[in-house]
């Protein structure tokens, strides 16, 4: 069997946090951390900053991408921003399917899909979130709403495409309350998406695709997310805001975690 060549990833979304100032005085901070880290760190930052953080990352190891983008190329979609404007900003990747977008602005998976399948051809990165709700999983639904997720907003994706997707698993129910899953949990629900990804586009790429878990993660609980087999890196919300946080976290994989 071939070898995985999957780097682990280190990414944070800030959500709408931080003014350019205050994301600059961040990328600062972490710009040293990054430059010997054993993973990649990425963060998205809001649209307003992309332009200023992607200018102080440059030569860095740091790659910064944005948390949402619209479907269309271009249009009279008042408020809307598209791929093409973030890859002009400097953006490389893009969020899309994050759950606080289809709670709050009813995304649902058609809709992500056009996304990941506009990002692909405007050569931006798309970071796919799947996850289920803590109803779904009480009722034993995870296994196929993780299926349906990844079938849905995937359809389309030749193999070629999803080699250059980033997957995270972010159980609705671990985002912002604290209540990270066990690591138990996420190992089990990233084989699943890996075998899932193995029926959609072969066992080759599968391997190869990194699956990041999303939840509550913090220098604390980071450590053991890493050891997982099938967890290649963490997507990490509000403990990414904490410059001294996020860099404990990306220092984890640098310490061999
Ligand atoms: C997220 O928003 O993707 C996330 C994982 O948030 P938190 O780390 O705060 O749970």
């Amino acid at each position: 069997m071939t070898q995985s060549v999957r780097e682990v990833i280190i990414a944070g979304n800030w959500k709408m946090y931080k003014t350019i100032d205050q994301a600059l005085q961040f990328i600062d901070h972490i710009i040293p951390v990054a430059q010997t880290a054993k993973c990649k760190v990425f963060l998205a930052v809001p649209y307003t900053a992309i332009k200023a953080c992607s200018d102080k990352a440059k030569g860095s190891s740091i790659v910064i991408g944005a948390q949402n983008m619209n479907d269309a190329t271009e249009g009279a979609f008042t408020g809307e921003v598209a791929a093409s404007m973030l890859k002009d900003a400097g953006a490389s990747f893009v969020i899309v399917g994050h759950s606080e977008r289809r709670r709050i602005f009813s995304e649902n998976n058609s809709f992500i899909n056009k996304k990941v399948k506009r990002a692909l051809a405007s050569g931006l990165k798309p970071l796919l979130c799947v996850g289920e709700t803590f109803d779904e999983r009480e009722q034993g639904k995870t296994e196929d709403v993780l299926k349906k997720q990844l079938q849905e907003c995937l359809a389309g994706v030749s193999k070629n495409e999803a080699s250059n997707c980033i997957i995270a698993y972010e159980p609705v129910w671990a985002i912002g309350t604290g209540l990270a899953a066990t690591t138990t949990l996420a190992e089990e629900a990233h084989a699943f998406c890996r075998k899932e990804l193995s029926t959609l586009f072969g066992e080759d790429v599968a391997r190869n695709l990194p699956v990041l878990y999303g939840g509550s993660v913090n220098p604390e609980n980071a450590s053991g997310f890493l050891a997982e087999d099938d967890v290649d890196g963490l997507l990490v919300g509000s403990q990414s805001l904490v410059a001294d946080s996020f860099a404990k976290i990306i220092q984890l994989v640098q310490n061999g975690s």
